[in-house]
């Protein structure tokens, strides 16, 4: 068993740890992996569902280092899950026995993914002390409400229009998947001149080329949870947002969103990608050959671990969005300048620049 996990999982990078977790008694299942602590403790999400696997858990964390090198935060990679369906009736024995599990794996801190959330990282840091992700009167800063991760989205469509030929000002936009993500991102876009022309969610796409009132849309969505309940001229299948031409799509639902059969499909200058691996391999190259610029997961999608990493130091709502804005601007134009200079796609250029980064870090650690 072990070396099979030491032959599956393990190269130059870690993981430095694998740790199973295991309590007869409240039925607790867990696993942990730390996967690199150079720049500095692993930040990463607890996945609460009955079916996550260590590999799955591993590959969460590997993107976890990349992504926490690339913002350029004092933070390694780590993920972690809980095996139990997260609304089990005894969720919070679990969570705190689960926090006093990792009590002793200090290059790990949690923070909320599939399944947990700000109420469960209270308990976590009453337990432990040591959480992000964390209510407001508990210190937190609420990355979701101040849309974090959407504010960093437009940051890197700031920079990045250069790069697509596309000017923010007046850029049509399409967003599949209008949740926290998705909202925040067509908000901070349309205060930097951008139209929002489409969006999208579990029950259809809606489309207006004059523009989408996107304070009405998400008062809409708040009430009724469905985009298609907004006044649009035109209500498409879900699918739909898939052929609607605009110059910058924003996939903010789901992975493997744009794929190899899909992919044609797709009417855009940029993709700026909300969800992680919203785009596959495979079509990521075909974006690449067919001129269109695909900005990375863990470039653009940044500013949810930034915000983290500013409250787990005590810092405040204000110095989030300053750092999140300096931390993007800066790696988004590094990563899409290096693949222009080398010819890479811009998801080449970004793990190319993770690997150097955490390869420099490791160079202090004891050999
Ligand atoms: P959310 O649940 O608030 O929103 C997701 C939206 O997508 C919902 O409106 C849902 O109806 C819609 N949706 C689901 N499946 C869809 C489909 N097949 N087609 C169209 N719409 C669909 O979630 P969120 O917090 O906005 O996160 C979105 C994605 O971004 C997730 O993959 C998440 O892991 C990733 N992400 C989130 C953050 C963050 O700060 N919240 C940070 C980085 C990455």
């Amino acid at each position: 068993m072990s070396e099979m996990v030491f032959d599956k999982y393990t190269d130059e990078y870690g993981p430095e740890k694998i740790v199973y977790i295991h309590e007869p008694r409240c039925g607790l299942k867990g696993i942990v992996v730390i996967d690199n602590t150079a720049a500095g403790p692993g930040i990463g999400g607890i996945r609460m569902a009955p079916d996550v696997t260590t590999g799955e858990v591993f590959r969460l964390a590997r993107a976890m280092t990349w992504k926490n090198a690339l913002a350029g935060i004092p933070h390694g990679g780590g993920k972690s899950a809980i095996l139990a369906d997260h609304t089990v009736p005894n969720k919070e024995t679990l969570i705190r026995q689960f926090a006093r599990a990792i009590e002793a794996l200090r290059g790990y801190i949690p923070g909320p993914d599939m399944g947990t959330d700000e109420t469960a990282m209270g308990w976590i840091r009453d337990e432990i002390g040591r959480s992000v992700g964390l209510s407001k009167v508990l210190g937190g800063i609420p990355l979701d409400q101040i849309g974090a991760t959407g504010y960093g989205l437009a940051i890197c469509a700031e920079v990045a229009q250069e790069f697509a030929g596309i000017n923010l000002k007046g850029a049509t936009v399409s967003v599949q998947g209008f949740g926290n993500v998705g909202s925040h991102a067509a908000r901070y876009l349309s205060q930097r001149g951008a139209i929002l022309i489409a969006a999208s969610d579990l029950d259809g796409t809606i489309h207006d080329p004059d523009g989408i009132d996107i304070e009405k849309l998400v008062q809409i969505k708040a009430e009724t949870g469905r985009v298609t309940d907004y006044p649009a001229p035109v209500k498409l299948p879900q699918e739909a947002f898939l052929d609607t031409p605009c110059d910058i799509f924003v996939p903010a639902a789901r992975p493997d969103a744009v794929n190899e059969n899909n992919v044609a499909r797709l009417n855009t200058k940029m993709v700026l990608q909300g969800a992680n691996i919203a785009v596959t391999a495979q079509a990521e190259r075909i974006l690449h050959a067919r001129g269109i610029l695909s900005v990375p997961d863990f470039v653009a999608n940044a500013g949810g671990v930034i915000c983290a990493a500013v409250e787990y130091r005590g810092g405040t709502q204000k110095q989030a969005f300053e750092t999140i804005e300096e931390k993007i601007r800066e790696n988004t134009r590094e990563v899409l300048a290096l693949a222009r200079e080398h010819s890479l796609m811009p998801n080449e250029a970004a793990l190319t620049l993770a690997k150097r980064r955490v390869a420099e870090a490791m160079k202090f650690r004891r050999s």
